[in-house]
């Protein structure tokens, strides 16, 4: 068997990685990488409104 142990820790805990749940170490760590991700994409405060203007602009070429 290859050095399994060392793979890259698990970037939630820094324990080594279980080739079950990579790069994770456990569900656990998995669970919280996954939570960080959605509420990260939540938190963010960007200009949203531009980017839908900008969509409403793409789509308003269509004939109505
Ligand atoms: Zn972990």
């Amino acid at each position: 068997m290859p050095d399994a142990t060392k793979r890259n820790p698990c970037p939630i805990c820094g324990k080594p990685a279980e080739q079950m749940f990579r790069p994770f170490c456990s569900k656990r760590c998995a669970d919280v990488d996954l939570h960080r991700w959605f509420s990260g994409s939540y938190a963010i405060p960007v200009t949203e409104d531009e980017e839908v203007d900008e969509r409403r602009e793409e789509s308003g070429d269509e004939p109505n």
